[in-house]
């Protein structure tokens, strides 16, 4: 059976791009029947952001990927937040110094630095403990049994650190890229256990992967220089039959495709990057979310879909359940795919047409609460039926229907200087006129009381429509002014008329 997981680091909100890999994994399983598992990566402290870890829970919640199994549900593998899983990870790493694949190093920062500089200075351009540079340093494979046990007794630091091989080709099979092939001479003696006793995610990582029986790893494509690393942790540990298949997933790329999306390029085309609107905890930064921005969940997941992965025909629209039908790991891009904000706009015009107009309403009654008005229902729901097809933001229902709540105080001055003519404020007074004693009218019968009041001036429509729309609503353009009238009254009509040729 399937099993993924999506293992985010709480160091900061979830980006746009973890959502992706959340949603894909949660499609792999919906799809196969299998478990969708949430872990908590959280063994850097160093980089532990407070509030990160609810805002992943409420970012995967709003949006519909929800976990079976992991941090918030629990299940047979609990816990799910590495931190408190810190007391198995040792024994790993005991277990691979044992078969001589890993060793302990006892060297401090400063040595540390020393040795890079050394190499810098003999012009290496990637300086790194390694085959070659480890047998300079202060570790387990250069010290005798004695020093190392006596350094232990005496409770000095240490780290553990994987001992890559000198001459090796690493394979990892990936199941969007195909073959990749990687020499262990490009590689460095990566550190499992930290001094503190802490795994790093490497460790961490596979392990975990191994204990909760993880099937398939489908992740961003910037592990995937860690994934030639993770396959030898595999081979040493003796897991190697049992190996997760990897699907690195392709980079989302910046608007006009140079490069990979930044927090920076979203900010600069004033367009969310995070599920969710966040405030840094330590700088007090703001950044904006979709959810916020007057996204739908649906909307957001329809793009994210596509943003990497085809169906293989021009179908566009999908809900969950229609993904969960027709995605396959097959069908992820290997290329990076450019971020078109338009199109999640495109797709969240469509989605809000969808929804009902009561909860359209609901939305719009609190813009309305907002502003301390207070509307009643069916004039509420009557707008939201005017509007809906004009929107592609929930908050554009009140910008496209301010009027109707607030009688204009003021006009538009292009318009008033094309359109208010002797001849329309005439017509306009005897129309207001003839609307004052009508309380209820259709837009039928109010286009049908104007034509009255045009012909008896001999006036035609087109000369005051658009003196008729400033005085009613103080603007050049907007709704169906007929809708308009009937829904605002003849008595309210009149009023803002006579406020207008005032
Ligand atoms: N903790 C890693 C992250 O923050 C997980 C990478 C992986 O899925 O292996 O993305």
């Amino acid at each position: 059976p399937v099993r993924v997981r999506f293992a985010p680091s709480p160091t900061g909100p979830l980006h746009i791009g973890g959502v992706r890999t959340a949603l894909y994994n949660y499609l792999l399983a919906r799809k196969t029947g299998g478990t969708f598992i949430l872990r908590l990566e959280d063994t850097d402290q160093n980089r532990f952001v407070p509030g990160a870890e609810a805002y992943i829970l409420e970012a995967l919640q709003w949006c519909g990927i929800m976990p079976d199994e992991g941090l918030s549900v629990g299940g047979p593998y609990a816990p799910y937040r590495q931190s408190e899983r810190k007391d198995m990870y040792r024994q790993y790493a005991e277990q691979l110094v044992d078969a001589g694949h890993a060793y302990y190093a006892f060297d401090t920062p400063e040595e540390l630095e020393a040795m890079r500089e050394r190499l810098r200075e003999a012009k290496v351009d990637n300086p790194q403990y390694n085959a070659i540079s480890r047998m300079q340093m202060k570790n387990s494979l250069t010290l005798s049994a004695e020093e190392v046990k006596a350094k232990q007794e005496a409770g000095e630091p240490y780290v553990v650190r994987l001992k890559i091989p000198r001459k090796e080709e690493v394979r990892l099979y990936d199941m969007i890229r195909g073959w990749v092939l990687v020499h262990s001479s490009t590689m460095d003696d990566k550190v499992l256990l930290k001094a503190d006793g802490m795994p790093t995610y490497h460790l961490a990582n596979v392990v975990d992967d191994y204990l909760m029986k993880i099937t398939h790893v489908i992740r961003g494509e910037e592990w995937l220089p860690s994934a030639p690393l993770h396959v030898l942790l595999y081979r040493y540990l003796g897991w190697e039959d049992v190996m997760p298949q990897f699907a690195h997933l392709p980079l989302l790329l910046k608007p006009d495709g140079n490069g990979k999306l930044s927090k920076r390029d979203a900010e600069k085309h004033g367009f969310p990057i995070f599920p969710l609107a966040w405030t840094d905890p330590n700088t007090d930064e703001q950044a904006a979310g979709f959810r916020e921005e007057g996204y739908l969940p649906e909307a957001l997941i329809n793009f994210l879909a596509l943003l990497g992965w085809n169906p293989g025909t021009e179908q566009e629209l999908f809900t969950m359940e229609e993904l969960v039908e027709v995605f396959s790991l097959e069908r992820i891009n290997k290329a990076g795919t450019r971020f078109d904000i338009e199109k999640a706009k495109w797709f969240n015009q469509h989605y809000l047409r969808q929804r009902s107009v009561p909860e359209l309403a609901a939305w719009l009654r609190d813009d309305l609460a907002a502003r301390q008005l207070s509307v009643a229902d069916e004039v509420v729901q009557k707008v939201v039926e005017m509007v809906q097809e004009r929107i592609t933001f929930p908050q554009e229902m009140w910008q496209e229907s301010y009027y109707v709540f607030e009688a204009p105080t003021q006009y538009d001055d292009k318009v008033v200087a094309s359109r208010w003519t002797a001849t329309a404020v005439q017509v306009l007074e005897a129309f207001a006129e003839a609307l004052s004693d009508r309380t209820t009218l259709s837009p039928d019968e109010t286009k049908a009381l104007l034509n009255e009041v045009l012909e008896k001036h001999g006036v035609k429509m087109g000369k005051v429509m658009q003196a008729l729309r400033l005085a009613v609503t103080g603007v050049g353009g907007g709704l169906d002014l007929m809708q308009l009238i009937s829904l605002l009254g003849g008595a309210e009509t009149a009023r803002r008329i006579q406020h207008a040729v005032a």
